[in-house]
């Protein structure tokens, strides 16, 4: 078995203990449902296509009887000729034709199904909940997107007339072969449950190595990506060789000596190696199917030429005869090759239907719709564990009152839960224990989606998108656009968007841009500084209005003079909103209504900075490591 001998150092993810995963054959031929009625039409055309093509070798035979027919005169037997030659052209040129459309209504039937697959899974990937990401690596994701996604492309489709064409053609030769000669029939029948169980044979090791190989190929991918994207760390640390032994070791040297069993076939378990028994498989299949072939043909022909000497059969016939034979022989090795591509994809599959089948912990959409929200915010009794890190509890019995259009300080040791607290309001996560209300209803009851719009959101480290400064600042307004395009335009108006430039304290830096708002900020706005990211940030946020801010850090990163323009920029945001914001910076602290204290997943202590000062001794010695950087 070329397939078993698994070393024990196996980089891919092992999947031994889990169970078999399987996808039916039906579930990827009804991929193809939406273009059944195109396709039926190819079937048209292929019925007609073959029709003309099974009719070539009974020309061919004719034409040698013609040839060979001692009874007609030469002027007979050339008139005769003339007549097959002709048809025979005309039959090849109309069925190239047909053969053309064939190809496009198929091939394209596959595209469309291959796009429609793609969306698909992009959109169960997006509405999964935050903890499938963190879960599921990003590059591993986008191999499925893309390779995985190719190898389902034709099974639905082009598989599917290949198999029906190869059907059609089978059919006819078989017809045409007992028609021909019933004798010589039953020696080429022979051989045919041979090659039955050799193909299912082939096909289920295929099956078991494509699953295998995707997700190989996608944990390569996903170094690829993490290298890829974060190509400043690894360029810093000089760590491009690291990086490529990373890749090399998932997609596997052919060339490292070490790495060698027998026959190129390395020992380790990766793409290389799995695709390199995928190849031996392949040559052993189509080495025994062909040699299955080539015996069978020397058999007729011997038995064949027997027959024609005992004058049972006419030369004539056994050339159309052998013709036929030939047909079928290379029609069953048609459809061993189709099972074993069809198994191929449905083995590439199991891992893109998983991922579709996957009903998130909750949905995007539902629940009840609060288009305003006042920005009362209730904490009662919160208890969280992050998903990915089982029972180890992130929050305890959290209890947390926010009235509207106040501001609350998060403050407390890195590591304590405060960035937690924003996912939860955020609805990263749903909370283990008791509950959280806005304007006095349970964030579970309402729809996570249209909430969202109303809360914003600024992080450490904001991400833009490699589109422009307008496209980045309308970000969430597009969003708030697509759930509501008749109450929110494409885009606001231009005043709009630099009265929130303004606010944000960008508006001047993006004026000395040559391109001004239309300048690109390259991948993850890498051409712009962290500041100026910062406070886009921020005007994003604030395009959309929302009633509740959140504010992670947002200053923490930037050096003294971007911290001023983006707290100016932040002061002037808070106005008329419920802002919760988690900081360092004591003058920053200082301003809040409510200074909640978070230590060790709970609640320290909380009040305004003069109350705790007198009480909490935490607090005290934040202040003081605070004062003393500040001098
Ligand atoms: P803070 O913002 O106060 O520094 P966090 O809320 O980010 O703290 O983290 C609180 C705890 O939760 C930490 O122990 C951290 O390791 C853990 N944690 C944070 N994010 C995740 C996550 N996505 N998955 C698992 N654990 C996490
Ligand atoms: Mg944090």
């Amino acid at each position: 078995d070329i397939e078993s001998g698994k070393p024990p150092s196996d980089p891919v993810k092992s999947n031994e203990g889990e169970k078999e995963k399987e996808v039916k054959a039906s579930r990827l031929l009804y991929l193809g449902k939406p273009e059944w009625s195109v396709m039926a039409i190819g079937v048209l055309v292929l019925v007609i296509t073959q029709l003309g093509t099974m009719s070539i070798p009974w020309f061919f035979g004719k034409l040698i009887d013609t040839i060979a027919d001692g009874s007609l005169t030469e002027e007979e037997a050339r008139e005769e000729m003339r007549s097959i030659v002709f048809r025979l052209l005309v039959i090849m040129v109309s069925t190239s034709f047909l053969l053309f459309l064939r190809g496009f209504i198929f091939n394209g039937a596959g595209e469309r199904v291959v796009a429609r697959l793609r969306i698909r899974l992009f959109k169960a990937i997006l509405s999964q909940e935050i903890a499938f990401f963190d879960k599921n690596k990003t590059g591993e994701l986008l191999s499925r997107l893309s390779s995985d996604t190719a190898k389902i492309q034709d099974a639905a489709t082009s598989s599917v007339s290949m198999f029906l064409r190869n059907c059609l053609s089978l059919i006819i030769s078989l017809m045409m072969m007992l028609i021909t000669s019933a004798k010589l029939t039953g020696v080429m029948l022979i051989c045919v449950p041979l090659l039955i169980a050799f193909a299912v044979t082939y096909g289920r090791f295929v099956k078991r190595i494509a699953r295998r190989y995707t997700d190989a190929l996608a944990a390569a991918s996903n170094v690829a990506n993490e290298s890829i994207s974060n190509i400043r760390t690894t360029r810093a640390f000089a760590a491009e060789d690291v990086e490529l032994a990373r890749y090399t070791e998932l997609i596997g040297d052919p060339d490292d000596k070490e790495d060698k069993r027998c026959c190129w076939l390395p020992k380790k378990d990766h793409t290389h190696s799995l695709g390199m028994k995928k190849a031996l498989g392949h040559g052993g299949f189509i080495g025994v199917v062909g040699g299955l072939g080539q015996v069978t043909v020397v058999g007729l022909l011997w038995y064949g030429g027997e027959l024609v000497l005992t004058d049972e059969i006419s030369a004539g016939t056994l050339i159309t005869f052998m013709m036929y034979a030939v047909n079928t022989g290379a029609g069953l090795a048609v459809f061993a090759g189709l099972f074993s591509a069809f198994m191929d994809a449905l083995g590439a599959s199991v891992r893109t239907f998983e991922i579709i089948d996957k009903i998130p912990s909750f949905l995007l959409r539902g629940g009840e719709a609060l288009e305003k929200v006042a920005g009362n915010i209730s904490f009662k009794n919160v208890s969280f564990c992050y998903p990915t890190r089982g029972d180890v509890p992130v929050l305890s019995n959290f209890n947390l009152d926010i009235a509207a259009n106040s501001t609350v300080a998060l403050v407390g040791q890195s590591g304590g839960g405060k960035t937690t607290v924003i996912s939860l309001l955020e609805r990263f996560y749903d909370v283990t224990g008791g509950e959280i209300t806005i304007d006095g209803k349970p964030l579970k009851s309402l729809d996570p989606s249209i909430t969202r719009l109303n809360i914003g959101m600024v992080s450490q480290e904001p991400v833009l998108f490699g589109v422009s400064i307008t496209d980045n600042i309308c970000y969430g307004w597009s969003a708030k656009h697509h759930s509501d395009p008749s109450k929110y335009p494409l885009f606001p108006t231009k005043d709009r968007i630099e009265e929130v430039a303004r606010m944000a304290n960008c508006h001047d830096f993006i004026q000395t841009f040559t391109e001004g708002y239309d300048t690109l900020v390259g991948e993850r706005g890498v051409k712009l500084s962290g500041g100026q990211k910062q406070r886009i940030a921020i005007a994003r946020a604030l395009l959309v209005d929302p009633s509740i801010l959140l504010l992670d850090e947002a200053t923490s990163a930037l050096d003294a003079q971007s911290e001023e323009l983006v707290q100016g920029a932040i002061d002037r945001v808070m106005e008329g909103r419920t802002v919760i914001y988690i900081a360092h910076r004591l003058s920053t602290i200082k301003g809040a209504d409510v200074i909640v204290m978070v230590k060790d997943h709970k609640i320290l202590d909380k009040g305004t900075h003069e109350e705790l000062m007198g009480r909490c001794v935490e607090y005290e010695d934040l202040v003081r490591k605070q004062l003393n950087k500040d001098e």
